[in-house]
């Protein structure tokens, strides 16, 4: 009887212990590298992406190209008994909008969206872009491949698609192929502007851009590390006495680096470690890199939590430019550049950081704290439907990632005993029945 009790005991902890789902690692295996080079090559061969370039022709600019992807979506869905909603979303961007769009332009992204069987109006996203552009932003008709920026990118969402579409998720996922973003953010602002306006509810962002490159023009050659790039704290808000109160509240509570965002980084982050242990996942604490932005920024500005996954050294001599042969450098972003086993790894750590957040339950929406001058520091959360408990999380406030954490059951308050409150930051986590975690919420009350 007692060795039975032991038995369970032992079975049960082992449950919710449970740090890995086999699945994951079938996911990361399921990732095609010829798949990926095969759509890197179709991607340039269109000659130009360029978003104002032509759209009638069958084979060069943008208009075949999306054509294409959206054929591939099409194709991927019938594969999986039309488990895609494939469609177009565009927006009209007139001329003169800003110094790029020197004619009206129809900017046309191509979204693709697998619906979650529990929470179908709870997305994740993974976006890549459409577009190129060589050295003149405006010039739409010069050869313009784009081999890495961004047809790396647009490749694995076409890819991860093709990989997760093969499984069920609770949540819905969106893959999607974005336009404009050379001209200016216009496709990401159109579609965070037609989530916002659908309601979706959206769980975060993850976008692509330039994952192919090794070998960086600092001479450095790694194909292990790349970045994870994430704003701060929310920027949406502009009300001044908000704004006031907010910063009033992270000057005694702390909170500057703890936003939506920078928690959707760090499950980017321990997700790769937890299943990619041979990658270097480097989190940048910046919208993007210094004084540039990307096609996360437009969702960012919505209120939704939203990252930069990218390459760690990339090549100024192969983005942007017009290709030609100068001092003996090839410049020019052309296919032969792109190293195709490293945009493979990240296009798993993006499916995988999906199909994990897919998987799980909504965070809990109100987490409160409490403890001040107190041995232990106490926490109220409100309880998720689906999660079967729920991680307490503490880090140093120096530390960037959630170094300890504590699983309680399913409970709404708990006190973590010798814990100080001064010492630490703490968030807490949702974990769902299949041991699946949400993303990690900061505290937003306090009670005595
Ligand atoms: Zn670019």
């Amino acid at each position: 009887m007692k060795t039975t009790i032991i038995a369970l005991a032992l079975l049960f902890s082992i449950t919710i212990e449970a740090q890995t789902d086999p699945k994951i690692y079938d996911i990361v295996d399921a990732v095609s590298e010829d798949r990926l080079r095969n759509d890197v090559k179709k991607l340039a061969d269109f000659g130009t992406r360029h978003t104002l370039s032509d759209t009638l022709s069958e084979t060069r600019g943008i208009g075949a190209a999306r054509r294409w992807i959206k054929s591939e979506f099409d194709k991927i869905s019938s594969n999986c008994n039309d488990c895609l909603e494939v469609f177009y979303q565009k927006d009209l961007v007139e001329k003169g909008t800003n110094q790029r769009i020197v004619k009206d332009v129809m900017v046309v992204n191509v979204v693709a969206i697998q619906r979650g069987t529990k929470y179908p109006n709870r997305y994740i996203i993974m976006s890549g872009d459409i577009d190129s552009r060589v050295s003149d932003p405006t010039d739409y008709t010069t050869d313009s491949p784009g081999a890495n920026d961004n047809a790396t990118g647009m490749a694995g969402a076409m890819e991860a698609s093709r990989v997760l579409s093969q499984y069920k998720f609770e949540n819905s996922i969106v893959y999607v192929g974005l336009s404009g973003e050379e001209q200016g953010l216009f496709g990401g602002q159109g579609l965070a502007k037609y989530a916002k306006e659908n309601e979706w509810e959206i769980i975060g962002v993850l976008n692509n851009d330039m994952i192919g490159n090794i070998t960086g023009v600092d001479g450095v050659v790694d194909n292990r590390t790349f970045r994870i790039f994430s704003e701060p704290i929310t920027t949406d808000i502009t009300d001044p006495k908000t704004l006031a109160r907010q910063a009033r509240s992270r000057r005694f509570y702390g909170g500057e680096v703890d936003g939506i965002s920078r928690q959707l980084a760090r499950y980017v982050h321990k997700t790769t470690k937890t299943y990619m242990p041979e990658m270097n996942p480097m989190m940048v604490y910046r919208l993007d890199r210094f004084g540039r932005g990307g096609h996360h920024r437009p969702f960012n500005d919505q209120g939704f939590a939203g990252i930069r996954i990218m390459e760690a050294h990339e090549n100024y001599t192969q983005q942007h430019q017009d290709i030609r042969i100068e001092n003996g450098i090839n410049y020019g972003d052309t296919f032969e550049h792109v190293n195709f086993p490293y945009c493979k790894k990240l296009t798993a750590v993006n499916a995988i950081t999906m199909a994990s957040l897919a998987s799980a339950p909504p965070s809990p929406k109100e987490v409160g704290i409490g403890g001040v001058v107190e041995a232990s520091a106490k926490f109220k959360w409100n309880k998720v439907e689906g999660a079967k408990g729920y991680k307490i999380y503490w880090r140093d406030t120096t530390s960037p990632t959630w170094d300890n954490s504590r699983y309680v059951g399913d409970i709404s308050e708990f006190t973590l005993e010798g814990i100080v409150i001064d010492n630490y930051f703490f968030g807490i986590s949702a974990v769902g029945e299949n041991g699946h975690e949400s993303l990690v919420v900061f505290p937003n009350k306090i009670f005595r």
